[in-house]
């Protein structure tokens, strides 16, 4: 019987030992020690405590500079990535100093966590790095912790990255609202578009010229006196800020923007003559067409082009508006702006004497932003225009992710940790 008990007992310390070992190999820090390593009570966490090393003064948390000590607060606990099924914590008593320099005392600094999180920062790289692939409800539930804890994590790495990142040379930017929640909420996103990189540099709140002021604010104005083309949609505010900050560099209206535009207008001509249709009792050739008009003719299946052949039989202002809208597409097929400015002074003026008001209402703005547009065949060799349009798909499938919660901060989190391309903190070991 004594001899069983002093061999768990030996076991159990040669398990610790192992876990020391790996801690020491993969997350080692000067001026610490882990001291010793066992079960909780309940056998679901291993709790590993950790020593200041003999003689290692503590760092002050305010100047990072060594200072003598002054006391010593409660045990803390840090969550560290879960092994094997089990939580592991480090458990650490921070020490306070007496710092001359802050004429302070102060808490000291230590190399795992950043102070207020119960997370330690590898636990954060590791969870944020999952919350790029999976939501981040999905994440908390994998990892057992909670949206909130993820949340935590995915600021850390975001705050860092942006604290990190280098701007640079930007050579095209982009500009694009994205609604988000329901009711008129809109962000602004500004991405970086250069053929080399493409990236999200900013998230503004609201669509409106302080919003986008303040990505110039970020970038200052050396950057931004250098930005060569801007891409945006027709959005007034955005306009203005352009010339203001942008004044040398080629602004285009972007076909992505200008296409989906086109859609709403369509979309809005065929609601309208459906409603109608419906009130005077006619047949309701238009129900179920919505995708039929909107999609690509390329992309509709067989048996939908069948049908979109047979709607287009029909005299209908929605059938009209729809052979307009396809006849634009050929605009952007021109390499020279001088041709494609005749062929949409052309399209415009059949669209005027359409009598379909949202159609005409495209054709004023498109006359009224012309040389923005015909820009888009000045830069055509230098930006490619799927660009924007790609990210913000991108955007919008981030923003679904991070659904449940859709308050501006976990918007912007979100979009900046998926789309940013940011800089991670620097690690002690790989953990994959
Ligand atoms: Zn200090």
């Amino acid at each position: 019987m004594v001899r069983f008990i002093v061999e768990v007992f030996a076991v159990a310390r040669f398990r610790a030992m192992e876990l020391i070992t790996i801690l020491n190999r993969c997350h080692r820090f000067r001026g610490f020690v882990y001291h010793r390593a066992r079960f909780s009570p309940d056998h679901k966490s291993i709790e590993v405590s950790v020593r200041p090393r003999k003689g290692s003064a503590a760092i002050c948390s305010r100047c990072h500079q060594p200072a003598p000590g002054y006391d010593q607060l409660a045990e803390r606990r840090f969550e560290f990535i879960p092994l094997w099924g089990f939580f592991v914590l480090l458990l650490y008593a921070m020490r306070r100093v007496d710092c001359r320099r802050c004429q302070a005392v102060v808490v000291e600094e230590v190399p795992w966590a950043d102070g207020k999180r119960t997370l330690t920062k590898a636990y954060m790289l590791f969870l944020a790095r999952w919350a790029r692939r999976l939501s981040w409800k999905e994440t908390a539930e994998a990892f057992r912790t909670s949206w909130e804890k993820v949340f935590d994590a995915v600021e850390h790495v975001v705050t860092f990255g942006l604290e990190h990142r280098v701007l640079g040379q930007i050579d095209a930017i982009g500009v694009d609202e994205i609604q988000y929640a329901k009711g008129h909420k809109y962000l602004t996103l500004v991405y970086q578009i250069d053929l080399g990189i493409t990236r999200l540099l900013w998230v503004g709140k609201e669509r409106t010229i302080e919003s986008f002021q303040g990505f110039f604010h970020v970038i200052g104005e050396e950057i931004a006196s250098k930005i060569v083309f801007v891409c945006s949609d027709m959005w007034e505010p955005y306009l203005k800020v352009i010339r203001e900050k942008c004044s040398e560099a080629l602004h285009i209206l972007d076909r992505f923007h200008i296409v989906a535009k086109m859609n709403k207008a369509l979309d809005e001509v065929r609601a309208g003559e459906s409603r109608r249709m419906a009130l005077e009792g006619r047949t309701p050739v238009l129900k179920k067409s919505r995708w039929l008009l909107l999609k690509r003719e390329a992309n509709l299946k067989t048996e939908q082009r069948f049908r979109l052949r047979d709607l287009l039989r029909y005299n209908l202002k929605t059938v009209r508006a729809y052979l307009l809208k396809e006849a634009f597409q050929q605009l952007w097929d021109y390499n020279s702006p001088a041709w494609a400015g005749k062929f949409l002074d052309e399209w415009c003026r059949q669209v005027m004497r359409s009598r379909i008001e949202p159609m005409k209402k495209i054709a004023r703005s498109l006359r009224e932003h012309r040389d923005l547009i015909l820009n888009y065949f000045h830069a055509q060799k230098l930006l490619s225009s799927g660009v924007v349009e790609g990210l913000n798909n991108k955007a919008k499938v981030t923003m679904r992710k991070s659904y449940g919660f859709r308050t501006f901060r976990t918007l912007e989190l979100a979009l900046y940790h998926s789309l940013g391309k940011l800089p991670e903190p620097e690690s002690t070991h790989d953990f994959f």
